[in-house]
């Protein structure tokens, strides 16, 4: 299959008044929500013309919308950098013309992509709301139409001076509106796909979507700045007892690697045997970037808290802190392409877009 980037642009009928109106725009990339059952009974993605016919209630909205559609939409499990750019560059084009984004995804790796969206955009202030289904928009007990609803409504939603109300890129699902770098894909069958385990959330939607506003990220009033490169060679290891050191060579001995996420037992340890730390050693003389980020979800890595990971301070290995590996991985493909080592080296061990606790940039 060939993945092509080329979109399709629909005009939503709503029930906005020209001229007055808040401005939304959707981006469409795939996944379950956009599917609808064929004639010959298997599920294809829809076309979004029809979308109207599946979410009748977009006519009720007082502003207008626009959808910008792949028009090969993808399985999330097909997410790559070449998307991320293309979703940050289409929300740098029509930056000053909209008031908020809503970007419909998949489920399997749509918190890598909400990761990679919040720090290709710098100084954003406006939302990027990311939002799915569990069930596709053509069934009757479909999430879709909540998912999406519920979104628009936080993207178009101002706070009492005027600005965006969420102006950062989130994760709005079943019921919760996320920090898109601090959540996980928790949950494949039921509806509440989504946690955020070291950070709150941002709003809840029951009869009223309650906004957590000391949680938001506030706006620092500099202009938009989308970066649209992404190293390509950033990779993940993760440890497991009986790791061995030809699988751990294979991984660390890639001749173009410049960046390396490993994920660690507990609060950052490692195993003891000298090839580690080793390895460990060679990665350092080659000035390769490497990240510890715990495989806990829950927590925080802290080097040298136990002898089995004193290795990492020993040989320059920075701490992730609470990051979850989905912006761990996709923070480092951002610094390493758009930055000095430098400056890579400092901005990995703090927060730069709220993605762990602690020191920032
Ligand atoms: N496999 C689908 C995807 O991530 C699942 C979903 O959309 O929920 O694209």
């Amino acid at each position: 299959m060939s993945l092509s980037l080329e979109t399709y642009e629909v005009d939503i009928e709503t029930g906005a008044v020209k001229g007055q109106e808040a401005k939304i725009l959707m981006i469409y990339t795939g996944g379950t929500f956009g599917m609808v059952m064929s004639e010959s009974g298997s599920f294809e993605p829809f076309d979004f013309q029809n979308i109207p016919q599946y979410v009748p209630e977009l006519k009720l909205f007082e502003f207008s919308l626009k959808v910008i559609a792949l028009k090969d939409p993808i399985d999330s499990s097909d997410m790559s950098p070449m998307y991320w750019i293309k979703i940050a560059s289409i929300i740098k084009d029509n930056y000053d013309n909209y008031d908020g984004f809503v970007v419909l995804h998949g489920t399997d790796t749509m918190a890598y992509s909400a990761s990679a969206l919040s720090f290709l955009l710098e100084n954003l202030s406006k939302p990027v709301v990311f939002t799915g289904a569990q069930i596709p928009i053509g069934e009757i007990r479909s999430d879709a139409r909540d998912n999406l609803i519920s979104s628009l409504e936080i993207a178009v939603q101002k706070n009492e001076n005027g600005g965006a109300m969420v102006p950062e890129v989130c994760i709005f699902f079943d019921k919760l509106l996320l920090r898109g770098n601090r959540a996980k894909k928790f949950e494949s069958s039921h509806f509440d796909a989504f946690k955020s385990e070291n950070f709150p959330e941002l709003a809840e939607a029951g009869v009223h979507i309650d906004f957590r506003e000391e949680v938001i990220y506030k706006p620092n009033n500099k202009d938009l700045i989308a970066h649209l490169k992404m190293s390509e060679h950033v990779v993940i290891l993760k440890l497991f007892p009986g790791i061995t050191e030809a699988y751990v060579r294979g991984i660390c001995e890639l001749p173009e690697l410049r960046g390396l996420v490993i994920e660690t037992y507990g609060s950052g340890n490692a195993p003891s045997a000298p090839w580690f730390k080793k390895v460990l050693q060679e990665l350092d003389q080659r000035q390769i970037v490497v990240l510890n980020v715990s495989q806990c979800d829950e927590g925080t890595v802290e080097q040298g808290r136990y002898e089995s990971s004193q290795v990492f301070l020993d040989n320059n290995v920075i701490s992730g802190k609470d990051i979850t590996l989905e912006a761990a991985v996709t923070k480092l493909m951002y610094l390493l392409e758009n930055h000095p080592l430098d400056i890579v080296r400092r901005g990995v061990g703090r927060s730069i877009r709220g993605e762990q606790s602690g020191e920032q940039y």
